[in-house]
């Protein structure tokens, strides 16, 4: 392929113009430059590397730790008329033996390999016969072992460039710390490598971190609340959780699998196409679920444990939204997921310095947690970015707790502990400072001691909320053979001198911004305006419809992207589908004219070609389905006035005729209009007088609609 790589974005992804970085990257291997990508879920890293394989002489070489997913990436590429193939475990002897034949002779553009099989000598022999126009290592910070995803056949990978000194390579990861990304260029030898740090920040997603037990009954609160029908992902911590949750979740009426690492391969398998292949599935999973997974449109990633580190946080809540629309990381966590997590550290077999590492990173997640300013900003900071501003769209931000200084709390909270001999529990310790009476506390005489009943001033519920700060920071240790007794450490002494800033998060205030982004049930998409629904469903059914017959996931398709651009746009020829986001030559070819068709088959009603607000045109959908204004108020829930003066909008710009569109007989609208004359309510504007003088029979969006129509 002789082309640049705009054209090749143009002509072949249907793409109009380079995102962020993407042209420099290419560019740098186009001229024969190393690379190293670090790039947020979504950024756009395959293009990074499938240009310029198209670009440069010979076939580009992929190595990717995501078996699963090879098959349906290559599906997506050959439906762009990519001449992709791949090698993994999953091909059988005579597959392979065609694949590697075609690769020798040169007849493609990217070869996908898994790990293991690009190592192995009879690989890297067919690799010296081979040209080669570069190498990508996928998910590169696989090559730190400190990291979640640790796959030791990266960390031979350097043997790439041993070999084949003079084929660039390009590295790419979403992950990376500093600490992950020296690794990566010490492991890879990636030393002469221009890095392309991009900024890791995920603006649609929002991240919502609850505290507190029942978690369960939060979620479905949540679900229902933020996405009802809609496809997302339910971390839980263990296998038994995940099992329960996903049962419980699917008598409550959600549809919602099991995936964890315990179950046969055959049914996890099936989960996991289910979720790539319908819409509005739930999974339920341990991490274990997530490697494999590129679904574009999943809506929503919930936690009902705590992430052991905020690298595994910011991976697994990167998993919702990669389509760039609103997406929602919500979590609820609780004391006993960190006494959980604490104790599966220090009694693994791992070395001290690991588990040293280990902990860190969990009291990092824990901070997070119990932030009460912006979430995006300490992410952020936690990945060496830094944000000047509160991003507007984390809880934090949206509903800013109410914080008080608790130094003073907890001074009282760490003397009850000491009074108490260090032996107690959260619940003991609450009971006393609260000065609750009851036989055990008696006994111990722990009523006599100075600090029984001398924390009323805080609820029991804040109480809980301190001491899991005081546990977070590790001011106060949990003891796992003591039955959750509380002791101290070495780092309580300036808590209890009061030296620390310290602040108490108090119930929250309920989310006030969160309707901002209320949608109606069952509308699917925030970009989608009512009167195009219509249309999308259509070529949503369409879509789906193209994806059975090749066996594909939807998505391999079009993506959500193109479908909301042909809503947008609604081109009426082949011609006009050339500028569509996401269809280059060959789509346009293969379906091209179904598209029109589609198209045709949803024209836009004149009521409804108009740039009124959202909600007005809600209220026209429905009037043009035949629902008299009494009937759009009751379905929609709203007062009738507010539906009139929906109607009313329509009305001044011409659309609606207010005699046809009203329940008034053509007398009473004359009288009506009449009275608008004679009051001069063209030019003062109010209604009031109006509704007045006519008796007040009239409902005010009734006489707007009158107004709207003899004013405008
Ligand atoms: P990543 O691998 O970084 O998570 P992808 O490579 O899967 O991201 O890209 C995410 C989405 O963005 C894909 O749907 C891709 O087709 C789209 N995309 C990538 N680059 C562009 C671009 N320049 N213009 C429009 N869409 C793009
Ligand atoms: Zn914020």
């Amino acid at each position: 392929m002789n082309s640049s790589p705009l054209q090749v974005l143009q002509g072949v992804f249907g793409y109009p113009e380079f995102r962020y970085q993407q042209a420099e990257i290419i560019d740098t291997l186009l001229q024969g430059g190393d690379a190293l990508v670090l790039m947020p879920t979504g950024g756009g890293k395959s293009l990074c590397y499938q240009i310029p394989a198209l670009v440069r002489p010979g076939v580009g070489v992929v190595v990717s730790p995501l078996i699963a997913l090879m098959q349906d990436q290559v599906n997506a590429l050959r439906q762009l008329g990519i001449r992709a193939a791949f090698l993994n475990s999953t091909l059988d002897s005579r597959q392979r033996y065609e694949t590697e034949q075609a690769f020798l002779r040169g007849e493609m553009d990217l070869l996908y390999v898994a790990p293991e099989r690009l190592l192995m000598d009879q690989m890297l022999t067919l690799m010296d016969r081979s040209r080669i126009a570069l190498f990508a290592i996928d998910e590169a910070h696989c090559v730190s072992q400190w990291g979640h995803d640790f796959r030791k056949e990266y960390q031979q990978l350097s043997v790439l460039h041993q070999r084949f000194p003079e084929v660039p390579r390009i590295a790419l990861t979403a992950t990376a710390d500093e600490r992950t990304r020296r690794e990566i260029v010490e492991q890879l030898d990636l030393g002469r490598a221009r890095v392309f740090l991009h900024s890791f920040d995920r603006p649609n997603i929002r991240y919502t971190l609850a505290e507190g037990q029942g978690g369960r009954e939060a979620l479905w609160r949540f679900l229902e609340r933020e996405h009802p029908g809609e496809a997302g992902i339910v971390y839980c911590l263990s296998r038994k959780k995940v099992e329960t949750t996903a049962e419980w979740l699917s008598a409550r009426g959600r549809e919602a699998l099991p995936y964890h690492a315990g179950l046969p391969d055959l049914v996890r398998y099936r989960h996991q196409e289910r979720f790539l292949r319908e819409d509005g599935l739930i999974i339920v999973a341990t991490i274990a679920f997530g490697m494999g997974i590129d679904k574009p449109d999943v809506r929503f990633v919930a936690h009902l444990s705590l992430p052991k580190s905020i690298e595994a946080y910011y991976q697994e809540t990167g998993r919702a939204g990669r389509n760039g629309q609103p997406a929602d990381a919500w979590m609820a966590y609780g004391l006993q997921d960190v006494i959980i997590l604490r104790q599966m550290v220090q009694e693994s077999d791992a070395a001290e310095p690991f588990k040293r590492v280990a902990l860190h990173k969990l009291e990092a997640m824990l901070g997070l947690c119990e932030l009460t300013s912006c979430r995006r900003q300490v992410l952020l900071a936690y990945f060496g970015e830094h944000q000047e501003t509160p991003c507007g769209n984390c809880d934090n931000c949206l509903a800013p707790p109410i914080t008080r200084d608790a130094r003073v709390a907890a001074q009282q909270a760490l003397s009850c502990v000491y009074r108490t001999g260090q032996r107690f529990g959260v619940g003991y310790l609450v009971a006393v400072l609260l000065g609750r009476v009851d036989d055990r506390i008696r006994r111990n005489g722990h009523d006599r001691v100075s600090t029984f009943g001398i924390g009323k001033e805080l609820t029991e519920r804040e109480w809980h909320s301190l001491f899991r700060q005081l546990i977070a920071r590790s001011v106060l240790a949990i003891d796992p053979e003591g039955f959750g007794a509380l002791h101290f450490t070495e780092s309580c002494r300036p808590y209890l001198r009061g030296e620390v800033p310290l602040q108490l998060r108090r119930r929250q205030t309920v989310t006030a911004k969160k309707s901002e982004r209320r949608r109606e049930p069952g509308q699917p998409h925030d970009s989608v305006r009512p009167q195009d629904r219509g249309l999308f469903e259509g070529l949503r059914a369409l879509r789906k419809r193209l994806a059975e017959q090749q066996g594909l996931p939807p998505f391999a398709i079009f993506h959500d992207a193109t479908l909301i651009d042909l809503v947008k746009r609604r081109p009426a020829s082949l011609e006009g589908l050339r500028g569509i986001l996401g269809i280059g030559e060959i789509k346009l070819q293969r379906y091209g004219t179904l598209l029109i068709e589609c198209l045709r088959e949803y024209p836009m009603p004149k009521l409804l070609d108009n740039t009124l607000s959202d909600t007005v045109n809600e209220t026209l959908v429905m009037y043009t389905q035949g629902f008299t204004p009494a009937e759009i108020a009751t379905r929609r829930a709203f007062k009738s006035s507010t539906i009139y003066n929906h109607l009313a909008a329509a009305i001044e710009v011409g659309l609606l005729d207010a005699r046809q569109c009203l329940p008034l007989t053509p007398g009473e609208y004359d009288a009506i209009a009449f009275a608008v004359v004679q009051l001069n309510i063209c030019a003062e504007g109010k209604i009031a007088p109006l509704h007045e003088a006519l008796g007040q029979v009239y409902d005010y969006g009734v006489l707007r609609c009158v107004v709207a129509a003899e004013c405008g």
